[in-house]
């Protein structure tokens, strides 16, 4: 099968990441840290979950014009990704994330979005092309909600299904939640969306049929180690995760919406496209890292086959 071509637009940072005994308190050093940079941000993550899947992707973003910037798009093209349309801002740096992680795994994130909140409607102006020729659309909301609604716009008209995983969640306008067709929110972000906590099946079905009255055509609340619940006029069913050893679940939704993309793009009934997610998220918990641990295409038939 020819490979389809998903868009997608959002963020991406380079994740400077230092190891220690205990998150330092404020006014505190601590002495003795690992150090280590990883490309990350959700949109470049979802982009390349998506790509190893077995997508065409591109990828829309904004970068400083620094070294970070050029590393990050170097990183993209040696994946495959068509790199085109990340552009290169002058006013600011490219987004980072300091990380600090504790030895018993607790974190704590600054992000520093820089030149991914200058991602503009002039940005997806000049992708048209690229986004009506798509299969489909892939967002998340690191990036600044204007340029977001207006590419939701842009392919609505065009018809090509939208999928928005709603992280970091903020409260979504009516008109924006009318032009998704495929809404992907986590358990804690289908709670701030709807204000209904999300426990169980009953409460995510809950969850999932006030966001379908809002106007969003699927909704699929992922459930973390249990898989996901999949809801729409006349469905509502649970798709049960992969039971896999995890190491690192950093960016597992990344990995669901990437992998999520491509089985859609190519049609599988939506049910076979949610597992074939779950299971690309599963194998991406079992190894350290968010970009590095997305699996490729023939490491999830494997899966599902087994
Ligand atoms: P997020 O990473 O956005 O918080 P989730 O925790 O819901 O989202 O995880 C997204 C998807 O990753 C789940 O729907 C599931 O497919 C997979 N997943 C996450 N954690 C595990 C796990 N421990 N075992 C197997 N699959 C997992």
């Amino acid at each position: 099968m020819p490979k389809k071509s998903i868009v997608v637009i959002g963020s991406s940072n380079t994740d400077m990441i230092v190891n220690v005994t205990r998150i330092p308190k404020p006014g505190e050093t601590i002495l003795g840290g690992k150090f280590h940079t990883a490309p990350g941000g959700k949109g470049a993550n979802q982009a390349v979950a998506a790509q190893r899947a077995g997508g065409d992707v591109t990828f829309i973003a904004s970068v400083g014009n620094d070294a970070f910037g050029e590393q990050a798009i170097a990183g993209f093209a040696k994946e495959g990704i068509n790199t085109t349309h990340i552009s290169k801002d002058k006013s600011q740096p490219s987004g980072v994330a300091l990380i600090f992680v504790g030895a018993d795994g607790e974190n704590s994130i600054s992000v520093a979005s820089g030149a991914n909140s200058r991602l503009s409607h002039v940005n997806i102006e000049k992708a048209t092309s690229a986004i009506a020729g798509a299969s489909v659309l892939v967002m998340q909301l690191e990036t600044p909600l204007p340029a977001i609604q207006f590419a939701a716009k842009l392919a609505a008209a065009k018809k090509v299904p939208v999928i928005l995983n709603p992280a970091p969640a903020r409260p979504l306008p009516d008109a924006l939640l009318r032009r998704i067709t495929i809404l992907t929110p986590n358990e804690t972000e289908a709670e701030i969306l709807t204000g209904i906590k999300v426990t169980d099946n009953a409460s995510a079905t809950k969850a999932a049929g006030a966001l379908l009255a809002r106007g969003v055509q699927i909704v699929i609340i992922t459930l973390g180690a249990r898989g996901a619940l999949v809801a729409m006029a006349g469905l509502v069913q649970h798709v049960p995760g992969f039971k896999v050893k995890p190491v690192d679940t950093t960016a597992a939704g990344d990995c669901f919406n990437g992998a999520l993309a491509i089985a859609y793009a190519e049609e599988k009934p939506l049910i076979d496209a949610v597992r074939f997610a779950n299971a690309a998220a599963a194998l991406s918990v079992t190894k350290p890292g968010a970009q590095p641990s997305a699996p490729t295409r023939r490491t999830i038939e494997k899966l599902l086959t087994k």
